[in-house]
């Protein structure tokens, strides 16, 4: 059995939906289909929703209105057969009205997440009559049914592969499964979600869980590239990568994968691989156990990072003090990117500012404590790059001209990770193309 996870682009018009229905009918695999939303829709979703928290009724019946509009001239564009733009018709309405129940509610993180939901259940409840106008074979699968997370927010790995083979096991002689990336069932019960972009999450945890025997994810580029296309204009699409070096660019700024789809598939040892809906029969980007080669293979920038800086010549020679500083993040719950020592200064980098002025506050009675805003990290992502011939050279060779404030290497074989000014980021990732891949 096999995953495929088609996001907000592939199914955002008619015409991608109808090129989806080809695509998943290819083989004779037994295959789980999970979508996104429509592009866009999401998007609306958490308007809608910032609209209702501020007490802008008006605002979100708008935005609703519009949202409808687009929905229904999609249906109409979608089916032919009059029976089934109805029975589109009716989903519509009914997802439709329910928006317009929620206006006249308070709002409430819960009722949040229940609008949030509403793209992912209209995207499959849609794409299951089309498959019924065009014949074809398949069983809808509500995610709510299964996917579910802890009271820490952690997918519940053991409990979803139960559920899902329960209902699996109710249809022994089908092929063809449709289900809701992103949506879950909360420790309460109540509908939450993966976090933005969290389909791809969606697809991994099914594949973990049915041990299935590839989780590809199509979207509208041809795989993981070597750097990034709308930053610099000659980039390579990567064939291989290790789920390591994958986890590393997926965190660092390579958009086209949430980084938390990466561990499940690790652990379960499910290949994933990236693949195009707009070219299905290029290659795309494998990730799996073994990277195949060594050196590097990509680099990724993140943005909106900021850097502190505690200077403190107590650290001295002190024990305790990493454990100190390291306690007020965790007590933040902000989570630290990079982190470089001296004997007398700790750097790290962060990059929320939600809690920063608190962070900051508590850190002062360390030392003298220094903030950066507005920096990018760069990460050199390969297998074991730190023993590839002349990588280190390259690299700083490549980058002699731009104002690095920080370096990683070494926390793990397959990455190094720069900070600079985000300034800087474009001609970095333009010299780092020249100096690393020989791409101009
Ligand atoms: N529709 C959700 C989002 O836009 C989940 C996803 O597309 O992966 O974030
Ligand atoms: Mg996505």
């Amino acid at each position: 059995m096999k995953v495929m996870k088609f996001g907000g682009t592939s199914v955002g018009k008619p015409e991608r939906m109808h090129q989806v229905s080809q695509l998943i009918t290819r083989g004779d695999e037994p295959t789980i289909v999970v979508l996104s939303a429509l592009s866009g829709t999401t998007n609306s979703l958490v308007e809608i929703s910032s609209s209702l928290a501020h007490g802008n009724r008006e605002d979100a019946k708008q935005k609703i209105e519009k949202l409808e509009i687009h929905y229904k001239n999609f249906v109409m564009d979608l089916l032919h057969k009059e029976e089934f733009q109805a029975k589109a018709y009716d989903i519509v309405k009914e997802h439709f009205e329910f928006l317009n129940i929620i206006l006249k509610i308070s709002f409430s993180e819960a009722l949040n997440k229940d609008i949030l939901a509403q793209g992912e259940l209209l995207s499959t409840k849609l794409f299951s009559v089309y498959l019924q106008e065009a014949g074809i074979d398949h069983v809808f699968l509500p995610a709510l049914e299964f996917m579910t997370i802890d009271a820490n927010e952690e997918p519940q790995v053991g409990s979803i592969k139960v559920k899902l083979s329960q209902l699996l096991q109710q249809y022994p002689d089908k092929k063809l499964f449709v289900t809701q990336g992103y949506i879950c069932r909360n420790a309460r019960g109540e509908v939450d979600n993966l976090k933005r972009g969290g389909s791809d999450y969606t697809a991994s945890l099914i594949a973990a869980a049915i041990k299935a025997s590839v989780c590809e994810i199509w979207t509208d580029i041809d795989g993981m590239h070597n750097n990034d296309p709308r930053v610099v204009s000659k980039t390579v699409a990567i064939e291989q990568l290790s789920f390591d070096e994958a986890a590393e660019l997926a965190y660092f700024g390579a958009k086209i994968l949430h980084p938390a789809c990466i561990w499940p598939a690790q652990h379960y040892n499910v290949p994933v691989k990236l693949l195009n809906t707009m070219q299905p029969d290029a290659k795309g980007t494998t990730i799996q156990e073994n990277a195949n080669s060594k050196g590097v293979k990509a680099v990724a920038a993140k943005d909106g990072i900021i850097a502190i800086k505690i200077k403190s010549s107590r650290m001295l020679l002190a024990y305790g003090f990493l454990r100190k500083i390291f306690e007020v993040f965790e007590k933040y719950k902000t989570s630290i990117d990079m982190i470089t020592t001296s004997e007398v200064a700790v750097s790290v980098t962060i990059d929320s500012d939600a809690f920063l002025k608190e962070i900051t506050k508590e850190l002062e009675p360390f030392g003298t404590v220094e903030v950066e805003t507005n920096h990018t990290i760069i990460s050199i992502v390969g297998n074991e790059i730190a023993s590839t011939d002349d990588v280190l050279k390259r690299l700083f060779d490549a980058i002699a001209a731009i104002p690095v404030t920080m370096v990683s290497y070494g926390g793990s074989a397959h990455n190094i990770s720069l900070l600079l000014p985000a300034s800087y980021k474009t001609q970095t990732l333009q010299l780092l193309n020249e100096g690393l891949f020989g791409l101009k």
